[in-house]
């Protein structure tokens, strides 16, 4: 019975939140992570960093370590949101055939089933 069940999607919950300065109030990046960013705990967790004008995110053991790249100020959390993103599990190989044109195989299989429908007919 359980492998009939339907595959469900995934989801995962990430805390989001723009790293501010408190001294020039200019953003210094944003990060992201699947523990909450503002419980308090006493071992920071690894957040992912975003810089504007970098590509790559980067791993950062403990935010509270980064300082504001304009004047060296220190950063706090703003607008903190929770994203809740869904991963399907799905299986994009078998798909795309039947995006845009069926694949000359396939046409070339109704073409015989047809024949042999029209040759049981005759
Ligand atoms: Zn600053």
């Amino acid at each position: 019975m359980t492998s009939e069940a339907p595959t469900k999607p995934i989801r995962r919950t990430f805390f989001v939140a723009d790293l501010k300065c408190y001294m020039c109030g200019s953003v210094a990046g944003s990060i992201e992570s699947e523990q909450s960013l503002t419980a308090a705990k006493p071992v920071a967790s690894p957040v992912l960093l975003r810089q504007p004008g970098r590509a790559q995110s980067v791993q950062v053991l403990n935010w509270r370590t980064l300082r504001c790249d304009r004047c060296g100020g220190p950063l706090f959390l703003d607008e903190v949101d929770i994203v809740t993103r869904r991963y399907e599990e799905y299986n994009w190989l078998d798909e795309r055939p039947r995006r845009g044109r069926p694949p000359k195989r396939l046409i070339e299989e109704r073409r015989r089933e047809r024949e042999l429908l029209e040759s049981q007919a005759a």
